[in-house]
């Protein structure tokens, strides 16, 4: 059997043995980022031969909306001569790219941005310079957003939170214990801990203090959203976070594996298959306004792109495009904004924090 698991495998099973159950957050954290067998460091999340498929993936008009809300942000901001225009997770590139091109609408913006790109993962990287090899503005990459230099700053940020770590704890009769990964019957599984942990009902949200016996909590560590409320304070613009998940804190196990474009089993081949969770919007909102900056949302998708002008965006685009395509840019548009099962439109939301003097930005008037 040991032939067959993935040398991550070998790994967490290593490690349980000398330390006993994982909490999940070690163990999602390892198979996404370990930096010799984790999935974002290993594998090509993205595109129809990859796992999944994103909003700037799906559509060109997505990326575009969005370079054309931050040159919106930089006049507001007072149109600083140099600007960093700093992507989290920037997958394939295409969201920049997109939206770098869409901002030759504004020649000044273009000469006083530099992009700067938060990537952990050496293969996306890769794509990424490829893609942007032709941006026409400086490209630089950094591992985390605090290693961005300081300055007048615009930050977006798309499915990037729901692949960081969650935590999960389940309520067992009045208490609350970490969920963890144990070894159950000589395979990988879900375990919960043998004692409560201290003091936990008392930092949970109202909606969450009702919760019932079996039910599960998850959260993420704040410090990225402290990162990024910092950032938005120091360098005085906005940043946009794009991600799928619900408003409000709640009870609820989002925690799933997504492999080839369809559910998986978490604990099947760690390290190959993508980890993520839902998006705690009011736990983001929470953490980054504690910072300083003023938190614009969130709404729906859909709506976002609606008031950025994203059935114009198409019409134009369909206008000079024969009829097969056109259908093509209509299928995008419905898989952008629509509300229904396969519609992006209403799971998908997007909040905005800004720096108390620049006002309200495009979309969440
Ligand atoms: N924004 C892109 C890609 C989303 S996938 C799109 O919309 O298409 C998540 C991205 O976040 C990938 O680029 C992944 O490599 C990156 N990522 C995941 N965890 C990260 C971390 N801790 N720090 C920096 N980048 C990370």
């Amino acid at each position: 059997m040991t032939d067959a698991m993935s040398p991550l495998e070998q790994d967490i099973r290593r490690r349980i043995a000398a330390a006993g159950p994982m909490p999940i957050g070690e163990y999602m954290a390892l198979c996404l980022s370990h930096p010799d067998h984790g999935y974002y460091v290993t594998q090509q999340p993205l595109g129809a031969a990859g796992d999944f498929t994103t909003a700037p993936e799906v559509s060109q008009i997505f990326g575009e909306l969005i370079g054309l809300w931050t040159v919106a942000i930089w006049q507001q901001m007072g149109s600083p001569e140099n600007v960093r225009l700093i992507e989290l997770g920037p997958g394939r590139g295409t969201l920049m790219n997109d939206a770098l091109r869409a901002a030759h609408v504004a020649p000044a913006f273009r000469s006083a941005v530099v992009a700067h790109l938060v990537e952990i993962s050496r293969p996306l990287r890769l794509q990424q310079e490829e893609t942007l090899k032709d941006a026409g503005v400086p490209v630089f990459w950094h591992h985390a957003l605090d290693d961005v230099p300081a300055g007048p700053s615009i930050v977006i940020a798309n499915e990037f939170f729901d692949a960081l770590p969650i935590h999960q704890a389940v309520n067992v009769g009045h208490e609350w214990r970490m969920r963890t990964v144990d070894v159950i019957d000589g395979r990988l599984g879900f375990g919960v801990a043998q004692t409560a942990i201290p003091h936990f009902a008392g930092t949970l949200p109202p909606a969450v203090r009702q919760a019932g016996d079996g039910e599960i909590f998850e959260w993420r560590d704040d410090t990225m959203a402290f990162e990024l409320g910092r950032r938005v304070m120091s360098g005085g613009g906005a940043a946009l976070v794009i991600d799928y998940g619900h408003e409000q804190s709640q009870p609820g196990d989002t925690f799933q594996a997504v492999g080839r474009h369809t559910y998986a089993d978490p604990f099947e081949s760690p390290g190959s298959i993508d980890l993520t969770a839902h998006v705690d919007f009011e736990a983001l909102t929470h953490a980054v306004e504690t910072m300083g900056p003023k938190a614009f949302g969130p709404v729906m998708q859909a709506r976002l792109l609606d008031s950025l002008g994203v059935q114009a965006r198409a019409n134009a685009l369909k206008a000079n495009v024969p009829r097969n395509k056109a259908f093509e840019i209509d299928s995008a548009l419905a898989r952008l904004t629509g509300t229904g099962r396969t519609g992006m439109g209403q799971l998908f939301k997007a909040v905005a924090f800004a720096h108390p003097n620049i006002g309200t930005p495009p979309g969440f008037e």
